[in-house]
């Protein structure tokens, strides 16, 4: 795997991230979902606690690549205490952005650090598992809730 594409700044928010990962763990009492990246191996859990249509609390757990780890730790930063259409807001606007579409900058934080993933498209599915995750439970969720 190569980061040369990657600004060295962004490089080290990746590797910080996937070294010293943020909220790592499972909510025992929260709505739980797994899924693969079986082109790299990646695999990630996420766990979310929903109250009044808040994001209370999210966590990953998952084994994987750099990029699959450090952005699934960057997301569960960026989604914590958001309202479900914040947090689904977010998600597009980031799957927006690795898919080389217009997105919102100030909607990302950490997660600038990948916008260059754009240009490489073995990695596309690394820095998206964890989004794609939490976007599928705030929809299960939703079909289930109303
Ligand atoms: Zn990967």
């Amino acid at each position: 795997m190569s980061f040369s594409n990657l600004k060295d700044m962004y490089k080290q928010v990746i590797l910080d991230h996937s070294k010293y990962p943020h909220n790592y763990g499972v909510i025992e009492s929260g709505y739980k979902l797994e899924m693969l990246n079986p082109s790299c191996g990646d695999k990630i859990t996420i766990s979310m606690n929903i109250e009044n249509n808040i994001i209370k609390d999210i966590k990953f757990i998952g084994t994987g690549c750099s990029i699959s780890m450090s952005s699934a730790s960057m997301m569960t930063d960026e989604l914590k205490n958001l309202t479900v259409e914040e947090a689904d807001n977010k998600i597009n606007n980031f799957l927006n952005m690795i898919m080389g579409l217009d997105y919102d900058v100030n909607l990302l934080e950490d997660s600038i650090s990948l916008e260059n993933i754009s240009q490489l498209p073995a990695r596309v599915k690394c820095a998206t598992l964890g989004w794609k995750i939490s976007e599928k439970i705030l929809k299960q969720r939703s079909d289930t809730v109303e």
